[in-house]
């Protein structure tokens, strides 16, 4: 039983969903997932729930999120295993994103805390006869979307904060990585969570643009690819319904010419080859100093030359398959582009591994023109695209062209910080590998998306300021 209405787990109906392990190409678990006629039943229950939820002290609604938190830590190694097996990561990334999990539950549970203690926060007015204060109250049942590259991760960014404010939730994982995501409804009954408050619908997109059209909702919180993200957003303006969006990226990598050169190929190695590049976030563009470019260069062909390529089954692997058969294919068709247009590759260009697992090598291709595919679009995969620069007005320049705003990386000395001001992006890392934390802000600018996700802005997301103006 895959579909969780109402407080309660029940059979689905809809069509059939069927996980794999992507380091093997084997089904490891086949159920049939919600129908879209399930999200009016959903959104009624999130409907019901909602009047009280929201009336419960916000120090009430922390303890759960506190429960969420724990339920996670005490799952932990069949979660690792669950994302080791169905997402193909590596166990250290596995362990990271129930930690990251686990950790923004915790997180929202200490904004929770003090939520109500600052509402009412008094507005002065010009008029002394008046007295006004300021209220921040849940949008109300939100439909919650997200991906496969991450599956828990990017529903805990939504959810905590959702929750915490004092909304009620349905929740659709992405097909591919149903079953990791199942631990929320278990962790709902387990912990008492008020019938309703969470729901969850496995399904494919039908269940989704169901999701989309259901009036009952009030906010709907996006993440996955720009094509879908349009779709939302068109489903959305036809009911004049907020959304979140947090899409795709193209994000850049800037190593100015007084980097560490060590440094810079171990962070840019992690921030395209983590989870086998399929990473919104991923720096997929490198933007290089010509003064170091020939070391750096040569760095990256060592350590790429050194990576362990493998599935779960090798404790060595430091990069697994890519997670669907279809993303698969489709970095292979960019790869065979690339290949077709002369490109010089550094290494990697092609599949590997075991031939019925959905292993890429990891790719790196110089001097890339800034017109090819391989520098524009996002490709989601482990492949890394060069171009050199003589100076940083060329770097800013080049790290700015481009339709995505997502996320950058600059390694340098002390004109790094500067560079970062002026990159066009919602999250910058200098000198530091991807770590993100639950108070540090996400989301993009540009095509990237529309809003904010984590710290206080993620509570922002799911509430509505309301001013009151009273007699005094
Ligand atoms: P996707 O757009 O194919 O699917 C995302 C989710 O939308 C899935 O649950 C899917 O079933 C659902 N969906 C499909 N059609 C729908 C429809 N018509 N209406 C509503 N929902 C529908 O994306 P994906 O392939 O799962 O994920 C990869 C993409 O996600 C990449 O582009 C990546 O950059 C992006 N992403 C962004 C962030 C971020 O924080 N910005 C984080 C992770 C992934």
């Amino acid at each position: 039983m895959c579909v969780f209405i109402d407080g309660a787990w029940r059979a689905g109906h809809g069509d059939q969903i069927v996980s794999v392990d992507p380091s093997t190409g084997q089904r490891i678990a086949e159920f049939q997932g919600a129908r879209p006629e399930d999200v009016a039943v959903a959104a009624e229950a999130a409907t019901r729930a909602f009047g009280t939820w929201r009336r419960l002290p916000s120090t009430q609604r922390a303890a759960f999120l506190r429960g969420f938190a724990e339920g996670l830590r005490r799952r932990k190694d069949d979660l690792v295993q669950l994302q080791m097996l169905n997402n193909g990561k590596p166990r250290i990334e596995a362990e990271i994103d129930v930690d990251d999990a686990a950790a923004t539950f915790d997180y929202y549970a200490d904004l929770a805390e003090t939520l109500d203690a600052r509402q009412d926060g008094a507005v002065e007015l010009p008029d002394s006869t008046l007295r006004g204060r300021t209220r921040f109250e849940p949008v109300g049942p939100v439909a919650l979307i997200v991906p496969w590259n991450f599956p828990m991760v990017t529903t805990a960014w939504k959810l905590a904060p959702a929750l915490a404010v004092g909304c009620t939730a349905v929740l659709k994982p992405s097909e591919f990585t149903t079953p990791a995501e199942l631990v929320y409804g278990d962790i709902a009954l387990e912990i008492g969570l008020p019938a309703g408050v969470l729901n969850i619908l496995p399904g494919a997109g039908a269940v989704g643009g169901a999701m989309t059209a259901e009036p009952r909702f009030r906010k709907i919180s996006f993440t996955g690819s720009n094509a879908t993200g349009r779709r939302v957003m068109a489903a959305a303006a036809e009911r004049s319904v907020p959304v979140s969006l947090e899409l795709g990226g193209k994000s850049p990598i800037v190593i100015l010419d007084d980097a560490d050169v060590a440094q810079a190929v171990e962070i840019a190695a992690l921030g395209i080859f983590f989870n086998a590049g399929q990473m919104c976030s991923a720096t997929s563009r490198m933007i290089l100093s010509d003064r170091i470019a020939d070391d750096v260069i040569a760095g990256l062909r060592r350590h790429v030359a050194g990576m362990v390529v493998a599935g779960h089954q090798d404790p060595r692997a430091e990069m697994g398959p890519l997670t669907t058969a279809a993303q698969r294919d489709k970095v292979l068709e960019y790869l065979l582009r690339a290949r077709h247009d002369g490109l010089d590759c550094l290494t990697g260009g092609a599949s590997t591994g075991p031939q019925s697992g959905f292993f890429v090598e990891p790719t790196v291709y110089l001097d890339v023109p800034t017109d090819h595919a391989i520098w524009r679009e996002e490709i989601f995969g482990p492949v890394l695209a060069i171009r050199r620069v003589s100076s940083d007005d060329e770097a800013l320049a080049l790290a700015n062209e481009n339709d995505f705003g997502l996320a950058a990386t600059v390694v340098g000395g002390a004109r790094a910080e500067d560079m970062a001001n002026h990159i066009d992006a919602g999250h910058v890392w200098v000198n530091s590998p991807q770590i993100i934390f639950p108070n540090t802000a996400w989301g993009g600018f540009k095509a990237s998306g529309i809003g904010r996700e984590l710290g206080p802005w993620g509570l922002a997301a799911y509430s509505g300021v309301k001013h009151v103006t009273s007699r005094a």
